[in-house]
């Protein structure tokens, strides 16, 4: 259950420099209890809080253990890439793995553009994206749920479609794939119903270097690979808004 889950009031509650320290506003860093002031080389660094300069950009919604989330980053040195994940221990290790990599590279910076984050993306996705923040989101091979009465628990639906398309801004796009026919059909049939998306064409889709990225990126990708499962995907466009009558 989600009782353990915390969210911010609005996008500007969060303490994104937590996520992202390098680019915190604040580098006057406010200890949090626990942290050391005399902090000596064998420590790591106290982490700051509070605002970031530049917002996270791309989602990857129900991350896993972060595969896409690794292979965007240096893709997109100057974008932050958010991964959201449900699960307490799935979230830590990708967390670990982001510290990881960040030292491992630390003359070059690299990696500072990934967190991950541990929420449940189908409920309060605005408390974290302000409108047409993001310019990607990826919902890659979500859980299908097979059974009719928990297609309810998909993560595609009217509903949640309405909040992609909130923190989505015109021109965005929504990166789906699966290796469920079902479920592609699904996700299909739902985004093309609703009125602020249109899909991606093949050559489009072709030309879309993160296509590519996701198919072979992701965990769930890589086992329907060794598998010899077929891969579904379907990309859809934030469309602008109809003016005002
Ligand atoms: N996207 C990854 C990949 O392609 O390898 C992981 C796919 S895995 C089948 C689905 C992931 O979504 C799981 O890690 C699960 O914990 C996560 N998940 C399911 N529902 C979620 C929710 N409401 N919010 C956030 N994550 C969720």
């Amino acid at each position: 259950s989600d009782h353990s889950l915390q969210y911010p009031r609005s996008p500007a509650d969060m303490d994104w420099a937590s996520y992202y320290p390098a680019y915190a506003v604040n580098k006057e860093i406010e200890m949090t209890e626990g942290e050391s002031h005399d902090h000596d080389q064998q420590q790591p660094a106290p982490t700051p809080h509070g605002p970031i300069s530049k917002q996270v950009e791309i989602a990857d919604i129900g991350c896993g253990y972060g595969g896409l989330l690794f292979a965007l980053a240096p893709k997109f040195p100057e974008t932050l890439i958010l991964g959201m994940e449900i699960r307490t221990a799935v979230t830590e290790y990708v967390q670990e793995k982001v510290r990881a990599l960040r030292t491992q590279h630390l003359s070059t910076n690299s990696y500072q553009n990934a967190s991950c984050i541990r929420a449940n993306t189908m409920k309060f996705l605005p408390n974290f994206f302000k409108k047409g923040q993001l310019s990607k989101i990826f919902l890659c091979f979500p859980d299908p749920h097979f059974k009719q009465r928990k297609h309810k628990a998909r993560i595609v639906s009217y509903t949640l479609n309405s909040e992609y398309a909130y923190v989505l801004k015109p021109g965005g796009v929504v990166y789906t794939i699966t290796d469920v026919e079902d479920l592609h059909k699904w996700m299909v049939g739902h985004l093309e119903r609703h009125p602020s998306f249109e899909r991606l064409n093949e050559e489009e889709e072709k030309s879309d270097e993160c296509v590519e990225i996701m198919r072979m990126e992701t965990e769930e990708g890589k086992k329907v690979t060794r598998n010899g499962g077929n891969k579904y995907v379907a990309c859809f466009r934030r469309i602008e808004d109809p003016p005002w009558p």
